[in-house]
This record gives structure tokens, sequence and C-alpha cells, in this order.
């Protein structure tokens, strides 16, 4: 049986980044740039004033003096000046506006005389006159065809505003994989009905729709599928024009357990089936190749905790490369253990845990945890802790693997 590294791997080996699609500028948070765009004009794309005074040629005041000048216009953002200065003359300006020619600084208003009752004249003494003083020339944030941003970024609101600066209304992305989600069994019904003798709500397409968001992808919940093959035929099919699909339940050793052999009639490959891992051992992984399009489909265990971790483990990096993105981070960080845990069985165990930030880094508290179909406990779990069976087990203090679910 395959280890938990080696199934990732094959994993990760079977997903292709999805094909890149243009997406307006307000849909693009979080996606992956796909090309390299450079500036199509100067930033800013004219002279302007940064500050509410007066535009003036410095060469106009002297050192040592205070001088009295006629103000020819006023220009405010938006609009052009229509007069250039000649010696004696200001144009009154406004923060965002184009400077007139010949101008080559802006004395703000707060430093001059100036009395809106007889608006047509400003005092301004040269100790406040400086070249190029409160102007924003031209190109000087970005030059035409300089780099902008770069292939492979991760869209954040601050690349969105510079796309939007430079008026790029569509931009070319990896979309969000769409991922399909049906639960299987006959003894499920709704989260929402009242139990009746003998069945169980399906927790898992709300727990899994909702995994998925997080994960940065797009879920579509297709119901329940009963533990019939005809039906599991057509719901299968469905949720085979997905990019994903995920099945909950049916992958196990059971006699109704028909999702593989359905799978495999679907023209679905299989890749594994069962990992040396608990919880989680049934978890099968194959594809379907339609042309240049392919689905990942995962036969998560129904156990809840066993579909809420292999999710985690392997549907998780899944989804971010699809995405164009760094797969989630799988072993990559290690906490502290708070007690000391030994582990039965001979499998290792992808323990549940309560993990928090501390000034010594971060801790891992395992919640008591009853076994894969115990979901309660996991309502205190932000992550788990990846421990190896046998041995002396763990002592307080150890360092162990974890995978942080949230932002810690
Ligand atoms: P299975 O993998 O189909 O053998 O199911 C294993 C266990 O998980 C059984 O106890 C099922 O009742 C339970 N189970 C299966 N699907 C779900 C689901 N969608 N929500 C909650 N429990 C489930
Ligand atoms: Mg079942």
């Amino acid at each position: 049986m395959l280890t938990v590294a080696q199934a990732l791997t094959q994993v990760l080996e079977n997903t292709l980044q999805l094909s890149p699609v243009r997406l307006p500028l307000h849909d693009a948070l979080n996606h992956v740039l796909t090309e390299s765009l450079t500036t199509p004009h100067d930033s800013p794309p004219f002279d302007k004033s940064m500050m509410d005074g007066f535009a003036i040629s410095s060469t106009h005041v002297s050192d040592g003096e205070s001088k009295t000048l006629n103000v020819i216009e006023t220009i405010t953002a938006g609009t052009l000046p229509t007069q250039s200065l000649g010696r004696g003359t200001a144009s009154r300006i406004m923060t965002g506006a184009p400077m007139p020619d010949s101008a080559d600084c802006v004395i703000p208003i707060e430093h001059t005389s100036f009395d809106e009752k007889s608006p047509e004249f400003v005092t301004i003494s040269a100790e406040h006159v400086q070249a190029e003083q409160n102007v924003l020339r031209r190109g000087v944030s970005a030059q035409s065809g300089t780099p902008l941003i770069v292939a492979g970024t991760v869209l954040r609101p601050q690349h969105i505003a510079v796309l939007a600066e430079f008026g790029v209304a569509e931009v070319p992305v990896v979309p969000r994989p769409i991922v399909g989600v049906l639960a299987t069994g006959d003894e499920l019904i709704e989260s929402s009905e009242a139990l009746t003798p003998g069945r169980i709500r399906n927790s898992n397409e709300p727990m899994l729709v909702t995994q998925i968001r997080r994960a940065g992808g797009v879920p579509m919940p297709l119901g329940i599928a009963r533990d019939d093959e005809q039906e599991l035929t057509n719901r299968i099919a469905a949720g085979l024009q997905e990019d994903v699909l995920l099945l909950s339940g049916g992958v196990s050793a059971g006699m109704l357990d028909l999702v593989p052999a359905q799978l495999a009639s679907a023209g679905v490959e299989q890749v594994f089936h069962g990992i040396h891992m608990k919880p989680g051992k049934p978890l099968w992984f194959g594809t379907l190749q339609r042309g240049h399009r392919q689905c990942l489909v995962f036969g998560l265990p129904g156990n809840p905790v066993s579909s809420m971790v292999c999710f985690e483990v392997f549907v998780r990096p899944a989804l971010d490369q699809l995405a164009g993105l760094i797969p989630h981070g799988f072993r990559n960080r290690t906490a502290t253990l708070t007690e000391d845990i030994k582990i039965r069985g001979d499998r290792p165990t992808y323990l549940p845990s309560t993990l928090i930030s501390t000034e010594a880094g971060l801790k891992a508290t395992p919640v008591a945890w009853g076994g894969s179909a115990d979901l309660r406990s996991t309502a205190e779990a932000n992550g788990v802790s990846c421990l190896d069976s046998g041995g002396q087990g763990y002592k307080v203090g150890d360092s162990v693997p974890v995978i942080c679910w949230d932002e810690i």
C-alpha cells in the first residue's frame, strides 16, 4: 500500500494546471496571472500637481524676494491648462491637475498670501520656491513598455489596482477549479431532514463544499446517490464534466461499495486505491482524460473525519496545483506537542489537533478523538498532527509535522 508521500506525489504528477481564461478585473483576486504584462503608457500620463496651490516657474522668483503674481487661470483635476506662464504670472492649480507649460513647481496655498476676495493676485516669498517641488513628472512612476506584473503572480488587490490604472479590463489567469461533490449511501438523508431509524444526515456534502471554498475552488454539489449501479452511473457521468469530482463513501470493502467499479466503467483510470494512513485508508484516486481536458476523481472514504483529512492532505494540494499555485503546505510546518501520545495500530496517523501560535512557535494539542466517525470532536481542531506509529510514542515537547487548515 502507498505511503502518504507516495500517494501525494502520484496525485500531483497527474494534476495539470487548468487552461488560462480571461477574467474581468473584479473577479481576478487570488488568481495566478498567466502572461507577463508591460505598461501600455507612462504613469503618470502627464506632469501633474501634487498639491492644491499655485503653479509657477521657479526662475521667475529671485532669491530673497517676495513677489506678487497675476493669477491667470484655475486648473482643476480633469481639466486642461489653456495658458502658459509668463514672467509675473501664476496659475491656481488643484491636486491631480495637469501642470501648465513652463511651470516647474507648485507652491502650496498655505505657503502663500492669498485672499479669495481678490483672487487675481497671489504673493509668494522666495523661501518657499524650489524647482520640481510638488510636481510629479510624466513617466516617473513607470515608463511605457516597462515590466508591470510578471506571469505567475498571485493577484492581490494591489495588483488589481495597478492593472486598472493601466486600463487592463480583462486579465489572463488560471481559473479556479470547479469541483463536483457526490455523496453516496442508502442511509443518507439531507442535513435539513428529521432523523428516521437507520438513517444519518449527509454531513460530508456541506463539509466538502466549504472545504473546497476555503481551498479556493468552486463547489458544485451533486446531491446524494443511492448505492445503486444505475443511479451511480448517471450521477458520476454528470460529475465527470467538472475539473474535479469528489465522491464520498462506497470505496471500502462492503457489499454495496460500488464506486470503484462504476468509475472504471465510466472510463476513469485508477491511479491508486488504498493508502497506509489513518484515517483515510480506503482513498481511491483516478483520472479521466477527455481530449485536452482532464477530470481528477477522488473517492473519499465515507467516514466524515477520513473524508475531511483526505481532502486536506490530497485534494487541497491538487486544487492549488490546478489553479497554478504552490500546493498547500504538506508537512512543511512543525509544532511541539503539549501532551504525551502513543499511536495505536501500525499506520501513520493524522490526528485532528488544536494548533495555536505562541512566542515559542506552534503548539499542537490533539483533540480527544474517537476515530474516523467521530466528527464532533473535530470541531475543536484547526489542523492535524502527522504522527508515526510504533516506537516509544511521543512525549510532551516533541516536535512533529502538522498541516494547518486555516491561517495560523
Ligand atoms: P462507506 O465508506 O460508504 O462505507 O461509509 C463509511 C461510514 O461513513 C458509514 O458509517 C457511513 O454511514 C458514513 N457516511 C458515508 N457517507 C456519509 C456522508 N455523506 N455523511 C456522513 N456520514 C457518511
Ligand atoms: Mg456507503
